[in-house]
């Protein structure tokens, strides 16, 4: 090789790598011409790209949300021209991409797109806003995933909103840029005239990122105010958890709060963002402490699942169906610290926080579904289940308990049971601290990826370092591959709390929902439990209960009197008649009521001992000082 060529070579080297990180973005115009309509209008163009077909889709997936979705259903007058103007025909090998040949470097799509539901995974554009989640929203190609993007907004017609957005900000206030496809996707966007509070929190270790909450809902200053200040407590709360915060590209966090009487109840974490929606109102104290709860969980969402993710979810698959087997750590720890929060926070009393932990007990306990599968077997069920819709009745009542209360009840007895095992050296947020400086912490370097996310196999070692490998292997293989039921009351007794029968000696009957509408009896408006005295009897659903012990069941009321005249045991005859309309006289055998609760020491006319005492405030109280 002479000199010359060489020099060539190395020019033409330098010409490729720049041109590989200087590709052309592509660009998106959003417009609104008619808001009150419920669509919208997108400009997309593509331009550099390659020879051949470009492959344009609408996303199947959001993350974040595991059932298929088919976006594409609300894409309408699709247009495609080139860099000329001259239109484009293309094909579409399916319902979810349009395939572009015979391009000349530029492909430029315009549509329009429907959505009217306010949630974390759908879009909705009305008269106050245009609520964006982008998987929802925005045609891309395929195999562009390292382009950046360059995202241009435009007001409606009289109207002056303000964008709130986790993408990039530019020196125009409705232009924005994301450096990639996957962080492009994860970044929903809310364009109203919004309700703005902002606050700024420090770590120990020097970060300061702001804190902006962007609340569209239809309360007063005061109830913003209110809100800002426990989202604040919030904060604070989950950083004393992980320690320190993470590095949120830009320095900024969102809450996209939409509070409306139209929204749909809904909660969906982000990378430096979260959407929350809900149908309450701040003013409704019940509603409030709900939408605070949700406010917690996607919080702890930017350290587990955003930065601390799971293997099976990196990178997110945008045309398929994302399967995780690890949902119970990444949904189900996140709930349990929800409960937790609040309670350190203060935002929560005591007997409530207790009240939920005994739900979350109960439930495990005395599902079906816990013969049938594991915890990671459950995970891997969230694309059914996860805001799937189906048409036709399924039997999950009996076979499947979700990964977020599952795994939020192995976490409560994880951290019970590490502060046992390390005699409180240890304890869940030692744990979420390990697997944020092994996972969370060095996985930060691509906006949108995590570098280095776990496998089941490594939440187990990390939790053997912190202990031993002989208790990590004997909690992974009893609970987490294995379906054994957690002994609870011992863990709870450390902290001077009682586990116990909630209606010792009470005569009870697990029912599905029951309709009296319809005069005659009790209509079965649920699945039956298998196993439960119900099902032995044959009842199922749809079928009307007619009477219990020789009282007619058409009232609760007239049942819960039956089960107050009875013993857990006796037998009374039963007559319903069958869907069919075939009647039955059967007997119905009367249960123990199978439910627990979880009270104080001092309210089952104990007293705790300074142990317990300890124990309690070491787990449940507050860890900012
Ligand atoms: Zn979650």
């Amino acid at each position: 090789m002479t000199f010359r060529r060489a020099l060539l070579t190395a020019c033409l080297v330098l010409a490729t790598a720049v041109a590989a990180f200087a590709q052309a973005p592509v660009e998106y115009r959003l417009s609104f011409p008619e808001p009150e309509h419920r669509w919208m209008q997108v400009e997309v163009a593509f331009r550099e790209v390659p020879a051949g077909p470009l492959q344009v889709r609408m996303s199947r997936t959001s993350p974040g949300r595991y059932a298929l979705h088919e976006f594409a259903k609300n894409v309408f007058d699709v247009r495609v021209r080139d860099g000329k103007g001259a239109a484009l025909l293309p094909t579409r090998p399916n319902l979810h991409q349009w395939d572009v040949a015979g391009h000349d470097g530029t492909v430029v799509i315009t549509y329009r797109v429907f959505g009217d539901r306010v949630d974390g995974t759908y879009l909705s554009i009305d008269a106050t806003h245009a609520h964006m989640n982008m998987p929802a929203t925005l045609m891309w190609a395929r195999g562009w995933a390292d382009r950046p993007a360059r995202i241009r907004i435009e007001q409606p017609p009289a109207r002056k909103w303000r964008v709130a957005t986790q993408l990039y900000p530019t020196e125009d206030p409705l232009t924005f840029t994301a450096p990639n496809f996957q962080y492009l996707m994860d970044s929903p966007t809310e364009f109203s005239a919004f309700t703005e509070r902002t606050f700024t929190v420090a770590d120990a270790g020097g970060a300061s990122p702001t804190f902006r909450i962007a609340l569209h809902h239809d309360g007063s200053d005061a109830d913003a105010d209110a809100y800002a200040r426990d989202v604040e407590r919030i904060v604070r709360e989950t950083l004393a958890v992980f320690g320190e915060f993470p590095q949120f590209e830009t320095n900024i966090y969102t809450f996209l709060s939409d509070y409306l009487p139209w929204a749909s109840g809904d909660g969906m974490e982000h990378r430096n963002s979260t959407v929350l929606t809900s149908a309450g109102a701040l003013r409704n104290p019940q509603q409030r402490i709900g939408m605070l709860g949700t406010v917690a969980h996607e919080f702890v969402h930017a350290w587990n699942v955003e930065r601390i993710r799971a293997r099976d979810l990196e990178p997110f698959d945008f045309e398929d169906a994302n399967v995780s087997a690890a949902l119970w750590f990444g949904e189900g720890f996140t709930s349990y610290y929800d409960d937790l929060i609040l309670h350190r926070a203060g935002l929560t009393p005591l007997d409530a926080t207790l009240a939920s932990l005994a739900g979350t007990v109960n439930a495990v306990t005395l599902s079906p579904g816990r013969t049938f599968r594991s915890v990671t077997e459950m995970s891997m069920l969230a694309p059914f289940v996860d805001a799937a819709a189906a048409i036709d009745r399924t039997s999950w009542e009996n076979t499947f308990i979700s990964y977020y209360t599952w795994g939020a009840a192995l976490g409560l007895a994880l951290d019970l049971s590490l502060r046992h095992e390390t005699a409180g050296q240890a304890t869940l947020d030692t744990y979420m601290r390990a697997l944020w400086t092994r996972f969370g912490r060095p996985g930060q370097k691509i906006p949108g990826h995590v570098a280095t996310p776990y496998t089941t196999d490594d939440l187990e070692t990390v939790l053997g370092e912190l202990t031993t490998r002989q208790f990590a292997r004997t909690f992974f293989g009893s609970f987490v591959q294995g379906r054994d039921a957690v002994d609870y009351r011992p863990l709870l007794e450390q902290a001077g709390l009682v586990l116990r029968q909630r209606n010792p000696g009470r005569a009870y009957l697990i029912t599905p929902a029951l309709d009296f509408q319809g005069g005659g009896g009790a209509r079965v408006a649920g699945a039956v439990l298998f196993d439960s005295a119900l099902y032995k009897a044959g009842v199922n659903r749809d079928d009307l209960i007619v009477s219990v012990g020789g009282v007619s069941t058409t009232s609760q009321d007239a049942i819960d009197q039956v089960l107050a005249r009875h013993q857990p045991g006796a037998s009374v005859p039963l007559r319903y008649v069958r869907r069919s309309g075939e009647s039955a006289s059967t007997t119905e055998i009367f249960e123990e009521d199978p439910r627990i609760e979880v009270v104080t020491g001092e309210q089952a006319g104990g007293t705790p001992t300074a142990a317990q005492q300890q124990f309690r405030n070491q787990w449940l109280g507050s860890k900012v000082r």
